[in-house]
């Protein structure tokens, strides 16, 4: 098999026959690779980047590779960590929280062989040459090699050739491909929405064939690529290929089963549109916009009439199993649950019908990022307008903002690794509420000794 690819590639692309040049690389990429190369050792851009560029894509991340070892990036840098047990990868820091990463040409011996080999044996054998590191990438459109010393593109897989017919194809044998590592049948549904391209019959019939693998995947991975697809702009349509495929059944079978299909579908499409507008989404609002169906099944039709809080237990006592299954970290859990009870809140309340204890509900740590979440669902419902309108204004009377949040006060504690204790919407800190309620008693106080005295006043 190997040896069919020996015969054709590589192919070179030189400057000017292909739209890539150093003019779409960040300065700094193309500085780490002047050193590398300035040494005597070999460095490209490889992966997404390349494939981004080529297609007119907005780039996430560069990554390099090179055929120096570990140890000698780092005598390189100065400000250089390495990272990783079996396979070492080097992070160059080019600013206080910006790095790049550098990896070493991979060998395509499979972790299970790694095993067997012993430690010392191992360490010594996962590096490689430039072709072996082509063959073990997971599709042509990733596997090709940038020199921005030329300008030129190595091509070992085909994959330039795939970027022109939009072909998503496995490098080498896609059921072999698929069963070594089941989550590229998750990227394969991924790629295929995002850069709109086609999976050949043989990769489709093969991530058919495999999907059953997914439920031995490492859970952290499948949640990375779980986020990955939800801040792609095109979650949507992964989410219909991933249930073509056949995979999303026995990934996340509670969501291939979803009897409102179609409103996932709506919700993930708003923020797909938002994606494409830059605009950034927290991990809640976004896990919270995948599940809500289930939580709507979980609260069952006495969610019209009971508290958010007693919605919380419902939808807990229901999924927590399955937060677990997915190693949502619990803060993150509890505030998917709490933002989604609150849609119910929303939904009761408006200009209409008015709130006991509203004041209380709006300074609550998990109101902004609620209300947040409510912009989405509202937007995919297409019928709570009005409902909207009235929280937007709350939120302007109590905050005195004069637009819809944008900040994200709670999230930013959640993230930093605060305890939902400790997270306080910045209006509502303890003391600037204690200040406030005082501030609102003198004055109330004073409008009263001034209207019992203005009788004395005017006589
Ligand atoms: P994106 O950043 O949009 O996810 P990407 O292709 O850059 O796309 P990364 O996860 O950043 O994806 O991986 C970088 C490169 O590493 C890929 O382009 C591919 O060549 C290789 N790669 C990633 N995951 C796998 C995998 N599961 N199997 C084989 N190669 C992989
Ligand atoms: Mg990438």
């Amino acid at each position: 098999m190997w040896s069919l690819f020996r015969k054709k590639y590589p192919i070179t692309f030189p400057a000017g026959s292909h739209g890539m040049s150093n003019d779409y690389i960040d300065r700094d990429v193309l500085d780490i690779m002047a050193r590398i190369k300035s040494r005597g050792f070999e460095a490209y851009l490889v992966g997404g980047s390349i494939r981004d560029i080529l297609l007119g894509k907005r780039v996430k991340d560069f990554d390099i590779v090179t055929d120096a070892h570990p140890r000698q990036i780092k005598r390189l840098f100065k400000r250089c960590f390495l990272i990783g047990k079996r396979f070492r990868l080097a992070h160059v820091y080019v600013s206080r929280d910006r790095f790049i990463e550098v990896a070493t040409f991979r060998a395509l011996v499979e972790s299970s062989q790694m095993q067997d080999l012993g430690k010392k044996y191992a360490e010594n054998n996962v590096f490689g040459t430039i072709e072996e590191d082509a063959l073990r990438r997971d599709f042509t459109i990733n596997a090709l090699y940038y020199n921005s010393a030329d300008s030129s593109i190595e091509d070992y897989t085909g994959g330039m050739e795939d970027i022109k017919k939009k072909l998503l194809r496995s490098i080498g044998d896609p059921v072999t491909r698929f069963q070594e590592d089941p989550v590229r049948i998750i990227r394969a549904g991924r790629f295929c929405a995002q850069l709109n391209f086609s999976l050949p019959r043989r990769e489709r019939k093969a991530a058919e064939k495999c999907a059953i693998f997914i439920t031995e995947a490492n859970t952290s991975r499948l949640l990375e690529e779980l986020y990955k697809i939800l801040r792609c702009g095109a979650s949507a349509a992964t989410f219909e290929n991933l249930r073509q495929f056949g995979v999303l059944k026995f990934w996340l079978p509670e969501l291939a089963e979803n009897p409102h299909w179609n409103n996932m579908i709506k919700r993930l499409s708003v923020i797909d549109n938002r994606r494409a507008r830059g605009q950034d989404i927290s991990n809640s609002i976004l896990i919270a916009s995948l599940l809500f169906d289930l939580f709507t099944d979980a609260a069952g039709e006495k969610a019209e009439k009971i508290s958010h809080q007693e919605i919380i237990n419902l939808i807990r006592t229901q999924y927590n199993a399955f937060a677990t299954r997915l190693r949502l970290p619990r803060k993150e859990w509890d505030m998917v649950t709490n933002i989604a009870s609150r849609i119910w809140i929303f939904k009761r309340f408006s200009a209409q019908r008015r709130m006991k204890g509203e004041a209380r509900f709006v300074h609550n740590a998990y109101f902004p990022e609620s209300l947040k979440f409510f912009e989405i669902f509202a937007e995919a419902e297409g019928s709570l307008e009005a409902h909207l309108k009235y929280w937007w204004q709350k939120d302007r009377e109590y905050f005195h903002r004069s637009a819809p949040i944008q900040a994200n006060s709670t999230l930013a504690a959640v993230s930093a690794n605060k305890s939902p204790q400790s997270i306080y919407h910045p209006d509502t800190r303890p003391h600037k509420v204690k200040r406030r309620r005082k501030r609102r008693h003198t004055k109330r106080m004073s409008a009263q000794t001034a209207t019992h005295q203005s009788p004395s006043t005017t006589q």
